[in-house]
């Protein structure tokens, strides 16, 4: 089994975070240090550690994400103007918790899509 991250405390509810969704397949809560306005994190309720982990069995949960990720973006109220979805991989990509989530960021004007 892979290692448990904060998340997986979470998504059990040993940590008492307020979820905004949870299903079977993923649980989605508020980044504990939004960057934008609206700022959530979409993460599937099995360790996967990185993108470079998912396999064929996984496309039911990731697909269930990004849905899951649509259905937020209606209830936030930022699905008209828009919103980015991100997932960061490993060092280069920024990822800092090794149990992967999709970023869901709205609610103001992101500008560009990278500053590197
Ligand atoms: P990443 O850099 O893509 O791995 O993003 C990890 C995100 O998890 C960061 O935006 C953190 O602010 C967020 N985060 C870390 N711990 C918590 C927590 N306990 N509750 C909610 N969000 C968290």
């Amino acid at each position: 089994m892979s290692e448990e991250t904060i998340f997986s405390k979470i998504i059990r509810q040993e940590i008492p975070t307020p979820l905004l969704y949870q299903d079977d397949l993923v649980t989605a809560f508020r980044d504990i240090a939004p960057r934008v306005e609206s700022h959530i994190l979409i993460v599937p309720n099995k360790v996967i550690p990185t993108i470079n982990d998912v396999t064929e069995q996984d496309e039911l949960t990731l697909g269930r994400m990004v849905t899951v990720a649509k259905r937020l973006a209606k209830d936030e109220g930022i699905d008209e103007n828009g919103y980015r979805l991100i997932i960061n991989c490993n060092e280069h990509g920024g990822q800092e918790v090794y149990h992967i989530h999709m970023h869901l960021l709205g609610g103001q004007p992101l500008g560009s899509m990278l500053s590197v």
